[in-house]
């Protein structure tokens, strides 16, 4: 017997028809004597309803009441689902985040799991019953419900299986695995058995939505064994595994891409020390994470200009951050532009290779695309471009680094 947590994503349950699909699906596992803990998302579209909803009567996105609302939709595909489950003959009960309780604190919108008590879901698993745990929401020491950022039922289903020392995670979604890149824009994507903790971490850093990044961190921390497979086809999925588990290493495994990027030019600020300071310590005050930076080296030893990127939906807060400084930046102007995107390739190939990041170059080069800014980590390699390359510039690295399915 084994005990497996089931995760399905919002395509997965997208309408009663689907749901009763996904019922099938954990009953099959029942079936052959396992015991499975069920996570559904939202229906698909229906968190950013709820999310419109909130924002356009003034909620703002980090407050108890967005919370409330944007949570809602997994409370209606679990109890549908546990439904679904009792007209097949399977022992089923929701059992909403409070009930659990899956502790998180306090951060509303993106809050951070803290505690998971496992006793609620021992009990019905042992009494035979499938629980179902919405995926997304949790439970503050304010006793209030806090949602775990967007695409957080990964890191709900993920949390479980560590809380309840499960054999396995399967994350059920609309692609039969992970791809060398999104199969929605590389026609050529060729889907891996295998992928690192360590690559599938920074592939969903970088922007690779298949999992969410506190996902993959919290199951390389907790040694979950963690499968993306599709819902729909009964086909082999990717297993996601330590890197001693691999044994043919690629130089690179993984390219993805984030059109949720702003860049920022503050031009000719002062050329002395504490002046990055002085820009990135008010920005992170205000909560506004950045991400790649340059900085010229000055011509005359008195001006440079500075150039930075942050998330799109950031953009705004850290203009404002950086005009209420300007007396003290001193900068002569400053340039914003959402019209990137950063494109990266990730593999743990890099770490024994040179010339990883050149060829990168030369293929964006070959196809007349220009590099904006460059950030690259031990097994990454990140560039910003104009966002309308970037369809091209994807296809173009996947051939590039021999990645295209035959
Ligand atoms: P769910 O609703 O099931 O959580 P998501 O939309 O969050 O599904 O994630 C699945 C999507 O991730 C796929 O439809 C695909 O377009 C996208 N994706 C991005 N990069 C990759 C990749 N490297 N491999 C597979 N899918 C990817
Ligand atoms: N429903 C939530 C979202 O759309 C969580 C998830 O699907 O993972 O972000
Ligand atoms: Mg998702």
């Amino acid at each position: 017997m084994a005990r497996i947590v089931q995760k399905f994503g919002g395509t997965s349950v997208a309408d009663v028809d689907h749901i009763k699909a996904v019922a099938h699906r954990v009953k099959r596992e029942v079936d052959a004597g396992n015991q499975v803990v069920a996570v559904p998302s939202a229906m698909a579209g229906v968190t950013n309803k709820l999310v419109d909803y909130t924002l356009s009567i003034g909620g703002a996105d980090d407050t108890g009441e967005y919370d409330v609302v944007v949570s809602t939709g997994e409370q209606v595909t679990s109890g549908l689902l546990a439904i679904a489950l009792q007209k097949l003959g399977v022992g089923a009960r929701s059992m909403l985040a409070w009930q659990v309780p899956i502790h998180t604190d306090s951060r509303h919108g993106r809050a951070r799991i803290m505690d998971i008590d496992r006793d609620q879901m021992e009990k019905a698993l042992a009494q035979g019953q499938v629980p179902v745990v919405p995926g997304f929401q949790g439970l503050c020491p304010e006793n209030r419900i806090t949602t775990l950022g967007r695409g957080g039922s990964d890191t709900s289903a993920v949390a479980l299986a560590a809380a309840l020392d499960a054999d396995r995670c399967d994350i059920y979604t609309d692609v039969d695995g992970i791809y060398t890149s999104d199969p929605r824009i590389v026609a050529k994507a060729r889907k891996l058995d295998k992928i690192t903790y360590e690559e599938m971490l920074e592939m969903a850093s970088v922007g690779a939505r298949v999992l969410q990044t506190r996902a993959v961190e919290m199951a390389m921390k907790h040694g979950v064994r963690l499968q993306v497979l599709s819902t729909f086809a009964d086909v082999a999925g990717t297993l996601v595994v330590d890197e001693d588990e691999i044994v043919e290493k690629e130089l690179v495994s993984g390219i993805a891409y984030s059109r949720d990027e702003a860049k920022i030019t503050l031009v000719a600020v002062a050329d002395k020390p504490g002046v990055a300071a002085a820009i990135f310590g008010p920005l992170a005050d205000a909560g506004v994470n950045v991400d790649m930076i340059v900085q010229n080296v000055s011509a005359d030893g008195k001006a440079t200009d500075l150039t930075f990127t942050v998330i799109e939906g950031y953009l705004d807060k850290a203009i404002r951050v950086i005009e209420e400084k300007r007396q003290d930046l001193g900068y002569s102007e400053f340039i914003s532009d959402s019209n990137v995107v950063k494109v990266s390739v990730i593999g743990v190939g890099m770490r024994s290779h040179a010339g990883v990041a050149q060829r990168m170059f030369q293929a964006l080069a070959d196809k007349g695309i220009n590099i904006q800014v460059i950030s690259t980590s031990e097994i990454k390699v990140s560039v910003l471009i104009a966002e309308e390359y970037t369809e091209l510039a994807i296809r173009s690295l996947h051939t590039a680094y021999g990645l295209d399915a035959d």
